[in-house]
């Protein structure tokens, strides 16, 4: 079922009233306590923009961080409510400190108010636990619910998903409709040849995603340290990459399953440990080093992982190739995003989801090289293991 959107709103159900978004602010901070990435608070401005132009107050509640049920000056949104001030030098964000809600509502019907920024919704008892007197007491705050924190869309919490319940209509913002329609299209109708791209540190928690993906695409292509734990499957030495032992057994079973659609990588980089001074070298998978490690994917590898882009009209990439963070092994996953940015330059779809890809796209400075980056990095796992988010589930349907 399709969810409504804010653009199914008639602009007179928006005009003097109270929007009520939900996003996700829950932006790094750097040691001095200013915000050290901005992109999620840019990735909310055009449902903000779209409101303001449609003449509604916008009432923003987000979380930060893993406080616990109470105010932790640490995690103060106030940082963050000065960089949204900052990108929105024509209107007038007003920061409500307390936690009280009777005064946050208070704020909510000033006038001069363009845009509230409420303090962080995990210092409220109830939001963790989706209580339904705070998700009533939340629905106070506005004259409609518009969830834009794709982000925090998997977790049933009373700013998510309880005050959606409460708050009517209630519609996805711009940003949760983007990322619903991209990753939505990829599963339900790609265009084929429909390539997908799993890397990342360990198989276990990529599991369902592969078997959500496996009967779903014409080529899975399997990199990151997960590949090693598919090369013991297959009896090969693995060394002292990362393996997950107990996980082998299903490897084997995938590796038998899915045939010609999943292909391994043909060789590896590998290196005694990550801060060796011995240059890499790239090896065969069949013979890794009993003393070395995999850390990257091989040249002969990235070169087929490429043309397996290349030929795609549909390519979805989560988990980076290699220890990306540890030059000199971000050499696959960069190559990787740079064959993604050349496939959306010939008319491909190219879609990166899980925040470790999404910030290695981004060091590469290609991010605005993708058709689309996710903004949530489990939000869009459990989206691609076909869960139902509960964030949008409470959601209105489309008329
Ligand atoms: P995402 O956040 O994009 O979903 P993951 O969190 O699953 O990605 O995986 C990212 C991590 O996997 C990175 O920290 C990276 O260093 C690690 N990784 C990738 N390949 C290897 C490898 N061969 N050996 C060890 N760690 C690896
Ligand atoms: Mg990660």
């Amino acid at each position: 079922m399709t969810k409504a959107t804010v653009r199914d709103l008639p602009d007179e159900a928006l005009r003097g009233r109270r929007a009520l978004v939900r996003v996700d602010f829950n932006v790094p901070l750097s040691a001095h306590g200013t915000v050290a990435d901005d992109t999620r608070i840019r990735a909310a401005l055009p449902t903000i923009a779209y409101l303001r132009e449609r003449g509604a107050r916008v009432i923003l509640l987000s979380h930060l961080g893993r406080p616990k049920a109470r105010p932790e000056p640490a995690f103060s949104l106030e940082p963050v409510a000065r960089r949204l001030g900052d990108l929105l030098p024509d209107h007038a964000v007003c920061f409500v400190e307390s936690t009280d809600t009777d005064e946050a509502i208070k704020a909510t019907h000033v006038a001069t108010n363009d845009v509230v920024m409420l303090e962080n919704t995990r210092f409220l008892e109830g939001e963790e636990t989706n209580d339904e007197r705070l998700a009533r007491t939340l629905a106070e705050l506005g004259d409609l619910f518009v969830n834009d924190a794709f982000g925090a869309a998997h977790r049933a919490h009373a700013s998510t998903e309880g005050v959606a319940h409460w708050c009517k209509p209630a519609v996805a913002g711009l940003l949760m409709e983007r990322e619903l329609e991209f990753l939505g299209r990829a599963l339900e109708h790609p265009a084929r040849p429909f390539v997908a791209v799993l890397g990342g540190a360990k198989i276990s928690g990529k599991i369902d995603v592969i078997e959500h993906l496996l009967p779903r695409v014409d080529r899975l292509l399997i990199g990151g340290a997960m590949a090693c734990t598919f090369f013991r499957a297959m009896g090969f030495e693995t060394g002292r990459s990362l393996v997950e032992g107990d996980r082998v057994e299903m490897a084997k079973e995938l590796v038998s399953r899915s045939g010609a659609a999943l292909l391994l990588p043909s060789d590896a980089v590998v290196a005694p440990s990550l801060d060796s001074t011995r240059p890499p070298r790239s090896v065969p998978a069949a013979a890794i080093p009993r003393d070395e490690a995999m850390f990257d994917i091989g040249p002969e590898t990235v070169a087929s992982f490429c043309s397996a882009i290349a030929g795609a009209r549909t390519v979805l990439w989560n988990g980076p190739m290699g220890v990306f963070e540890h030059p000199p092994f971000d050499a696959g996953t960069r190559a990787i995003a740079k064959a993604m940015a050349a496939a959306t330059g010939s008319g491909a779809t190219t879609i990166v989801g899980g925040g470790d890809s999404a910030a290695a796209v981004a060091e590469a400075g290609l991010a605005g090289a993708m058709s689309h980056v996710s903004t949530g990095g489990g939000a869009s796992l459990e989206f691609l293991e076909g869960r139902v988010l509960p964030g949008v589930a409470a959601l209105d349907d489309r008329a």
